[in-house]
């Protein structure tokens, strides 16, 4: 229950602080540059959450089994942080979110097999214009999938307990920002020699949208080396960043646009 609870908080602290910035105390104000004009119905904001605290609950399974049914007599996982230092610490960190990219690539890639997508898939897809809520909004079966990720890594880098935690922090942070519905990035940012590199919360957005295409985490290189950036994210990037005359609403965003719960 108290791993359970960390996974919990965690979600709910990151999500609802993007959620209560960008859809409730900025949101007449930066309406005219949401990723999509539309605010998503309650029913979604509901669904996008039930799916999440799932998502927790299995990732707090995934947690308490790597820690005790004698994984870590067999991984590489290590207890004293002076056994490896700072320097491979943060090493480890850089090394695990690009193992984790690779990781998500492929995983995602396979999830969009027609095979895979309506039992493992589908429910994360139902956000097509997703809220900082539909982070973790995954069916329990792809839930598993992503929780696999520290335990697989445990087995190919050293990694301590602290690596891990700033890990899911960081993970959290970014998969909110890719569902945040704004983006964050500066306008260009999508043409700088190292931020085009970078998954932007335009990039997800498309991949919820229109569902192919754009399927990196947190960097776009498989998504270039694999040729399966979207050909209108570049143009789409630069209008988003660029837009600053409101939008206008239709008559089922309108109806939206105040918070009714
Ligand atoms: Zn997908
Ligand atoms: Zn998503």
């Amino acid at each position: 229950m108290a791993v359970w609870m960390i996974h919990l908080l965690r979600y709910l602290v990151v999500a609802g602080i993007f959620y209560v910035i960008y859809y409730y105390w900025r949101r007449s104000r930066l309406a005219s540059q949401k990723i999509q004009p539309r605010f998503p119905k309650n029913d979604d904001l509901r669904r996008e959450i039930g799916y999440s605290v799932a998502t927790t609950a299995i990732f707090a399974l995934v947690s308490v089994a790597l820690f005790v049914t004698g994984i870590r007599d067999h991984n590489l996982m290590y207890a004293h942080w002076s056994d490896y230092g700072t320097a491979y610490g943060l090493f480890s960190f850089g090394a695990l979110v690009v193992l984790h990219d690779t990781y998500f690539y492929w995983t995602h890639r396979a999830m969009h097999h027609p095979r895979l997508f309506k039992t493992m898939h589908l429910v994360h897809h139902k956000s097509t214009n997703p809220s900082p809520w539909a982070a973790y909004a995954f069916h329990p079966l792809e839930a598993v999938v992503e929780a696999l990720i520290v335990p697989i890594a445990s087995f190919i880098l050293p990694l301590h307990g602290y690596t891990i935690m700033a890990f899911l922090v960081f993970m959290m942070v970014y998969n909110v920002y890719g569902h945040l519905g704004w983006e964050l990035f500066p306008a260009h940012w999508n043409r700088h020699r190292l931020g085009r590199w970078l998954n932007t919360s335009v990039n997800h957005n498309q991949h919820h949208q229109f569902f192919r295409g754009n399927y990196g985490l947190y960097f776009r290189f498989w998504d270039e080396w694999m040729d399966t950036t979207r050909p209108d994210y570049d143009a789409t990037f630069e209008r988003v960043t660029t837009q600053s005359v409101p939008q206008k609403l239709d008559a089922d965003s309108a109806s939206t646009l105040q918070p009714t719960h």
